[in-house]
Parts: structure tokens; C-alpha cells; sequence
């Protein structure tokens, strides 16, 4: 017995494929609401530049700073122009540049944190009346602090957010993360800079960390691209669409599809799938009596938009959009052909880099649906019988 698969079911067999190993866990609140929040600036360019040139001697100043390089994300930390920290933070594969710049600012918090446990007291790291700031050329950082969300890099956020409510409730004066904007020539900036490109050249292989959201997301839609790609080789019915369009499977069916109403995407439909209103596909279903049009030809897709002499009077539009192609029913479908011309080069080029002629197909779909041969209407006859005499 032969079981219809529902559509529930199919996708529920692609994704039970799906690949969620290591994925970072977000959870729907970020920080507890009675955590302290944190100082967090973002002001106008040249502003944010001369307040991180101007040297304070009331705040401890820290310049962090992230770099993807070599597959690898680094980080650097600097006590105004002073190297603090020099580390690689994990792999390309695993994490973006934000993950590493919120790293960043999550590691200057921690060594703030040992400072003030007098840890360590070889560091640079002293303590003002201003207390201290730390300084990213990120703005979605200070962004993602100032309003923390269900994100990736969350759990880099909860940490942050802990290590701050431990500085103020020793120092009494809140952390404070303000925006610097890059190469605009901020020595702390620089340094800061210059010291994450060299994280990212350390040799050692970087450690396995959770993977973030859109990465697992990016490798999946690659994953399952792959897998729809090799189920539809193997897969041998639609010889019909295969034929009139060789570059599926691909996006440009969306391109056609996304753009059109739903009436002219019904025509659409038909006219690639051969599924149509027109007797050769009604006779083989059983149907229609036989494949013949009313001009005794077959009635086919390729005779309704080409050669059916009833039509005649409908076709110059279509006629002069096609130009040389005319009668060619890839071309007129928004299909692919593999066909090459005189000189050797394929006609419709590179598959790869090749778009359906969206003039084409709104002209081939104006015809059809003028036609009316494959629209759908309601015929009052079949479902309330003849009207009665003298009503109508
Ligand atoms: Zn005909």
C-alpha cells in the first residue's frame, strides 16, 4: 500500500537531520532585573574620538578590541596605550566579531575584577575616583549592553553584566563602556587594535567553543541546499520541468513565482509543470476524450503559446519581446537550456550566473491568461443545471 506523505511529515524527516550539536543556549531574559546596569555611550563621532584622546587621570581608561584573521578571532586589551591582554578567543567557525569584541569587554571586566580582589598586583590596572572605563570600537557592543535581548553571545552578556554589579558594588561608581570610533587615530584604540590582529596569529589550534545562532543557522541552509540538491537528482518524475528548465534546483523559481499574482502564478505553474488544463495531460488523466485542440492539432503547451491559429491575433506582444527566440518554450517559461549556438557558447550562458528573462515570462503569462485556456472558471451549468425558462 502506497502512503501519502504528508508535507508536516516531510519536513519533519529533513529536519530531524538538522544539525543542533554545540549550538549556544539563549535564554528569554538576559540579565535579572534588579542587576545594576551598565554606563553604556555611544556619542557623535568626533566627540567619542576626543573624549578617548583626552587623558583623565581621574579614570582607570581600558581599550579592547576584537579581530577576525586566519579563521581565528583574537582579542587585545590595553591600559591606555599599556598591552594588558593578548589572546586567541576561539575559531571562525564557532563565533563572529561581535562574540570577540563582547569577549573583549568581558575580559577587562574580569581583570578589573582581579585587580580589585588584589590578585594581581603586577597589573596595570588602578583604581580612580572615576572609577573605570572601558572602551570598544563597537557599537552594536555598547548597544547589545545597553539594551540586552535574547542574542547570540548572550551567555558573553550575562558575564559582563555579573563582573559590573562586582566593580560597583566594591568601588560604589558603576562600569562605564563608551564607543571609539576606529582608525580615527585613538593611541589606546591603536594598540588595542594591533595587539587582537596578533592574537589571531598564535599557532596553537583555537578551543572548542558553543557554536553561535547564525552560524548553526548558515551551515544548516548550506547543509540542507546540499541534501534537497542530491534528493532532487535521485529523484526521476518531472521529466517535463527538468527539461524545459536544467538549472533547477535553484532560487530563481522564487524570482518567477514571488512576484505574480496568484492567478497568473496558477498559469505559471501549469505551463512548467505540464500539469495543465489543456487535452494532452486531460486525456492521460482520463479527462478529456482525446489530445486534439480545436484546430485538430495536438494540444499542447508549445501549440498554445506558438502555433495554435486561434490565438494569431494575441501573439505579437509575445512575439517581440522573444525577438530571435521566439518559439523557444525554456526561454518563454523562464527556464535554463544547456542548447549552444552557432559559435559554440551556450545560449543562455554560465547556469551560474544566469537570470530568467522576467520580461519574457510576464508576456508568455499576459498570452495565457488571455487565452483563458488555463484559468479556471466557474461553470454555473454542471452545478445548478440549465437556468429555468423565462429567467434568463
Ligand atoms: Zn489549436
Amino acid at each position: 500500500m502506497k502512503r501519502f506523505i504528508s508535507p508536516l511529515q516531510t519536513t519533519a524527516r529533513v529536519f530531524a537531520h538538522i544539525r543542533l550539536k554545540n549550538i549556544e543556549t539563549i535564554y528569554p531574559f538576559c540579565v535579572p532585573p534588579w542587576h545594576s546596569d551598565i554606563d553604556s555611550i555611544v556619542e557623535e563621532r568626533d566627540v567619542a574620538a576626543d573624549y578617548a584622546k583626552r587623558h583623565d587621570a581621574d579614570t582607570c581608561r581600558i581599550f579592547v578590541d576584537s579581530s577576525c584573521r586566519n579563521g581565528k578571532v583574537g582579542i587585545g586589551v590595553c591600559v591606555d596605550q599599556n598591552e594588558l591582554l593578548c589572546t586567541m578567543v576561539g575559531s571562525t567557525s564557532c563565533i563572529d566579531n561581535l562574540y570577540g569584541e563582547l569577549y573583549a569587554v568581558k575580559e577587562a571586566a574580569r581583570l578589573i575584577c582581579k585587580h580589585l580582589n588584589n590578585l594581581n598586583s603586577a597589573t596595570q590596572i588602578r583604581h580612580r575616583t572615576h572609577g573605570f572605563t572601558i572602551f570598544t570600537d563597537s557599537q552594536a557592543v555598547v548597544q547589545s549592553l545597553r539594551r540586552p535581548y535574547q542574542q547570540s553571545g548572550q551567555s558573553v552578556i550575562q558575564k559582563i553584566f555579573r563582573l559590573s554589579h562586582s566593580i560597583q558594588s566594591r568601588t560604589g561608581v558603576p562600569l562605564h563602556v563608551r564607543w571609539v570610533p576606529a582608525h580615527m587615530g585613538v593611541p589606546g584604540n591603536e594598540a588595542a587594535h594591533k595587539l587582537a590582529q596578533r592574537a589571531t596569529e598564535a599557532e596553537h589550534e583555537p578551543r572548542k567553543l558553543d557554536l553561535i545562532k547564525w552560524i548553526v543557522i548558515a551551515q544548516n541552509i548550506v547543509y540542507l541546499n546540499t541534501e534537497y540538491e542530491v534528493a532532487f537528482h535521485a529523484f526521476t518524475g518531472g521529466k517535463y520541468t527538468r527539461q524545459i528548465d536544467q538549472a533547477l534546483p535553484q532560487r530563481h523559481t522564487r524570482m518567477l513565482y514571488d512576484r505574480i499574482n496568484k492567478q497568473k502564478a496558477s498559469i505559471l505553474c501549469q505551463l512548467r509543470t505540464g500539469k495543465c488544463r489543456l487535452n494532452t495531460y486531460l486525456s492521460r488523466i482520463g479527462a478529456a476524450d482525446n489530445d486534439q485542440c480545436k484546430c485538430g492539432a495536438m494540444d499542447s503547451i508549445s501549440h498554445l503559446l506558438f502555433s495554435c491559429p486561434e490565438w494569431n491575433f494575441l501573439r505579437q506582444p509575445m512575439k517581440e519581446v522573444a525577438g530571435p527566440r521566439w518559439g523557444d518554450l525554456s526561454y518563454a517559461l523562464g527556464g535554463w537550456t544547456d542548447r549552444k549556438k552557432a559559435d559554440g557558447n551556450l545560449l543562455d550562458g554560465r547556469k551560474d550566473k544566469w537570470k530568467p528573462s522576467i520580461p519574457m515570462v510576464d508576456a508568455t503569462l499576459q498570452f495565457a491568461e488571455a487565452t483563458g485556456r488555463l484559468s479556471y472558471t466557474y461553470d454555473t451549468e454542471i452545478i445548478t443545471g440549465p437556468s429555468p425558462p423565462g429567467r434568463s
